[in-house]
């Protein structure tokens, strides 16, 4: 077990705070652009000594403030790294130590006992607690016994690979 999707998810915030930052980076870029196409074309059309000063000194301004947001970004980027690391860590720890595992659904700590295995709408595998396993819609496959999102059983609870392995195999006897 390497990831804990669970815990990451606690650091949501954080992601949408880095999201946010590299929105403003993504800004001050725009605006270092248009304020120098505008000190270009102040300087073809009208060369006040003036106004270049007031837009160098913005550009130089903006400039800043951009490298001193993407400093902080590049910063709180590896300090999260760092944290979902311990987080992972700290969860293998729990988990090889007590058998302990959380529940990807509800969220909750649960034996490795009570952890079953579902798959969700693109068949990937989840660790849950058997409570939601049963009232989180899942269904059994009644071909292959896996757990498998609602969405994925026809009205025989069949999953769709295994009625899709079926319907090859019956056209594959037509030939
Ligand atoms: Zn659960
Ligand atoms: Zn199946």
């Amino acid at each position: 077990m390497t990831n804990n999707p669970t815990l990451i998810a606690g650091f949501e915030d954080i992601m949408v705070h880095i999201r946010n930052q590299e929105k403003r980076i993504k800004q001050l870029e725009d605006e270092l652009y248009e304020l120098r196409e505008f000190k270009k074309d102040a300087e073809d059309t009208c060369g006040s000594h003036v106004i270049m000063e007031v837009m160098n000194t913005r550009i130089e301004n903006a400039e800043k403030e951009a490298l001193k947001t993407e400093q902080r970004y590049v910063l709180e980027k590896e300090m999260n790294k760092c944290h979902v690391q311990k987080i992972n860590k700290l969860q293998d720890a729990l988990y090889h130590r007590f058998n302990i595992q959380t529940c990807c659904i509800c969220e909750d700590l649960y034996h490795i006992s009570e952890i079953e295995v579902v798959l969700d709408c693109d068949y990937d595998p989840l660790d849950c607690c058997l409570n939601c396993r049963d009232n989180q819609g899942y269904t059994q496959c009644t071909s292959c016994m896996e757990y498998v999102d609602n969405s994925l059983v026809d009205t025989d609870d069949e999953c769709s690979r295994c009625n899709g392995i079926r319907n090859e195999d019956m056209s594959s006897d037509d030939d």
